[in-house]
């Protein structure tokens, strides 16, 4: 039995997780689960899954799921002190992160100070402290398997090479629900329309994030760091079927592709049994259906994203960081109707400017900064 922690239960990759798990209950064992304030969700995870430890975001939260579960013998545990204590439990195999956001930077650190392997979902942990996590990752000879669907199919594209015959890789992108749109009809676009993603059914910041395009450019800094690439070496190309997930260039010129359905469960069900390949009922990708795969370039004028983020992974140091919490910042006040969808890119292009660069950062400088560019980005607003 392999005993796993899965952080960020009650959201899109979480309730999948759940749903692969589900399908191979005699080798997985949930031993931990945890969400922000869904305790109605997790409540009902807690039934099916009995773990022995949760973790919720508030003492409220906590007292009030503890009343739910009167009589069932789990520990109810609150705020980041609780959702690392869940990192730090005995016989732990596998931690899946699939919390959203920066607040996926400290259990993804305490996981690897406890010598956890992570099946990691929370591309934010590697956008702000990339290059922290994966030097302690190697240090503490922790796995850090993508979920991420681009790469955990660069990840397979890699198999069984050498990442030094690598010319470049080649992430796809679907394009979003605006592909093919032109700048001055973005203007008014409203939140639902930005929520109606073509292709995948995921977690609303996310789903913002590939209306923007800045999804694709937290990918960069994802790549960057855990493939070990030079900036140079990474390539954004829009493929709408999105079926090849992601390629990998060598340089005898050849090109590897990872393909599959549209199905979050399968890079999940990927990482989570990593290295075995384990069969599954999941639909299997049928070519001739599919018929035809198309790229294009992306539209970098009518995405401004895409080039913000590449341009902070190139000054680097805290950059990335400040980078994605006006994006953060940014988002939420898009999804609260504060702001215009254009708005996005300028927040996060006036934090930027307003920066003084930092370099040789530990993660409670990074911490300081999300907190300062936060405070900084409701100012400009307010
Ligand atoms: P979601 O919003 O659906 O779920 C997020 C989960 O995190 C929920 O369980 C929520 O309760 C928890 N959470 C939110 N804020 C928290 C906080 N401050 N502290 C503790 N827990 C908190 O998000 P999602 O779409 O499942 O995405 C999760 C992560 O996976 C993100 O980093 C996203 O970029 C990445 N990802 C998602 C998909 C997808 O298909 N949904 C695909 C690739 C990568
Ligand atoms: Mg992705």
């Amino acid at each position: 039995m392999k005993n796993i922690v899965l952080l960020g239960s009650t959201g899109s990759i979480g309730t999948q997780t759940l749903d692969v798990v589900r399908n191979h209950l005699d080798e997985y064992n949930i031993v931990a689960l945890s969400c922000k304030s869904s305790i109605d969700i997790l409540e009902k995870q807690i039934r099916e899954f009995l773990p022995q430890a949760v973790a919720v975001h508030d003492e409220q939260q906590a007292l009030e799921l503890r009343k739910k579960l009167t009589g069932l013998n789990v520990e109810v545990l609150w705020g980041l002190e609780g959702l690392t204590d869940l990192t730090k439990l005995n016989k732990i195999d596998l931690v899946v992160n699939a919390i959203v956001g920066i607040a996926g930077l400290i259990p993804t650190m305490s996981a690897i100070q406890e010598k956890k392997d992570i099946a990691l979902a929370n591309k934010e942990t590697l956008v702000t402290a990339g290059k922290i996590v994966m030097e302690q990752a190697k240090k503490n000879n922790v796995k850090i398997l993508p979920i991420d669907s681009e790469h955990n199919a660069i990840f397979q594209c890699l198999l069984g090479n050498n990442l030094k015959d690598v010319n470049k890789v080649i992430l796809t992108a679907s394009g979003g629900p605006f592909r093919g749109y032109d700048k001055s009809m973005l203007g008014n676009i409203t939140v639902s329309e930005a929520l109606n993603h073509p292709k995948w059914s995921m977690g609303k910041k996310i789903t913002i994030d590939s209306a923007t395009l800045m999804n694709k450019g937290l990918e960069v800094i994802e790549a960057k760091w855990l493939f070990n690439l030079d900036i140079e070496q990474i390539e954004v190309i829009i493929h709408p079927e999105s079926i090849i997930h992601s390629m990998v260039e060598y340089k005898d010129g050849s090109v590897i592709a990872q393909m599959a359905n549209t199905d979050m469960r399968i890079p999940i069900h990927h990482a989570i049994h990593y290295p075995y390949r384990v069969a599954n009922s999941f639909k299997k990708l049928d070519l001739i259906e599919v018929s035809k795969l198309t790229f294009e370039k992306p539209d970098y004028y009518t995405f401004p994203c895409l080039n913000l983020a590449y341009e902070a992974l190139r000054i680097g140091g805290s950059m990335p960081t400040v980078l994605n919490a006006a994006n953060e910042v940014a988002v939420e006040m898009f999804l609260n109707k504060t702001i215009g969808f254009y708005d996005i890119p300028k927040l996060i292009e006036i934090a930027l400017d307003q920066h003084q660069v930092q370099y040789d950062l530990n993660i409670h400088d990074i911490i300081e900064i999300d907190n300062l560019v936060r405070d900084l980005v409701y100012k400009t607003i307010t």
